[in-house]
């Protein structure tokens, strides 16, 4: 069983999920003095600057000003931020265009692309500096019931935690939701994304580009170093003519869905 250090008999709040929502609110809610039990499906998440992490988040400004409010912006900068000062879209058909410059809405850039890892991990640090926050890692919520108090809850690695109020935070396929028997409703929407890390040869380093093709959507985000984050996404018979591209290939019909604006594109780091 994990290591847990009950602060509490009963909880004023416990989250289920310690991804970015969750263990953002766990360290609101730390820092207000509210009893916080974070159920962490995960081991505590652990940032390597060697490492470079796929999934990233693109923070806007709101988003900023909590981390700010919190204490851990530095703490976020120091590690990786990329943030970026124009976006540039355009649909590839009609050549209709719409662009943002942070200049000219004169503020100091238009949000940043953080990788998950920086942000979860400087979150977890904060939660676990809160007198009144718990954190059980590597657990997951298994099963609730109701008692006298409130709610019991029960996780996979055998903890037992009671609350007032109960937060699913757990992602996409949310075991609050179903336990807690919320309806969901999901169509297909016969889409499918390639997300991978590139160069470009021309990239400025601080514009996101997006471009909608007739057949799928594909973005550039800014990292450092010259990389960008791609998302791809497309109907599913495009994915699979994607996928069966080899390197090349696939780089010269990303090359070309950005009329050559950003330069040659190669999978991987620096060109
Ligand atoms: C490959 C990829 C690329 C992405 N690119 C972008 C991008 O370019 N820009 C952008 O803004 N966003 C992007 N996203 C989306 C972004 O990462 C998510 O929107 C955001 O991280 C969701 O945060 P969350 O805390 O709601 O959920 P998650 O990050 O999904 O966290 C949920 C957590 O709950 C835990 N959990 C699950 N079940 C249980 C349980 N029963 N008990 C306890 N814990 C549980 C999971 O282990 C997980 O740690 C990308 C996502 C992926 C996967």
């Amino acid at each position: 069983m994990t290591a847990f250090k009950r602060k509490e008999e009963i909880y004023d709040v416990a989250i289920s999920g310690g991804g970015v929502a969750g263990s953002t609110l766990a360290g609101l809610l730390g820092f207000q003095g509210f009893n916080v039990c974070l159920i962490s499906g995960e081991s505590k998440p652990e940032w390597n600057p060697d490492k470079h992490y796929p999934r990233v988040n693109a923070v806007n400004h709101a988003s900023i000003r909590i981390f700010k409010h919190l204490g851990i912006w530095q703490d976020i900068r120091n590690k990786r931020v990329n943030p970026y000062y124009q976006m540039q879209v355009w649909e590839s058909d009609t050549k209709g265009a719409i662009e943002f410059d942070a200049a000219e809405l004169r503020v100091p850039h238009l949000g940043a692309i953080i990788e998950n890892t920086v942000l979860t991990s400087s979150l977890h640090d904060f939660a676990e500096q809160q007198p009144s926050v718990s954190i059980i890692e590597k657990s997951r919520l298994e099963s609730l019931s109701a008692n006298d108090d409130g709610l019991g809850l029960h996780t996979d690695s055998g903890h037992e935690v009671s609350c007032r109020l109960l937060v699913g935070a757990d992602g996409i396929d949310s075991v609050t939701r179903s336990l807690s028997s919320i309806e969901k409703r999901e169509y297909k929407s016969g889409q499918q994304a390639i997300v991978a890390e590139v160069s470009a040869s021309n990239y400025d380093g601080h514009t996101a580009w997006q471009v909608f093709l007739p057949n799928g959507v594909v973005a550039l985000l800014p990292l450092n170093e010259g990389r960008c984050s791609l998302v791809w996404s497309c109907d599913e018979s495009h994915f699979r003519t994607l996928m069966a591209l080899n390197d090349a290939a696939f780089c010269e019909a990303l090359t070309s869905s950005f009329e050559d604006r950003v330069g040659a594109i190669a999978l991987g780091g620096v060109v």
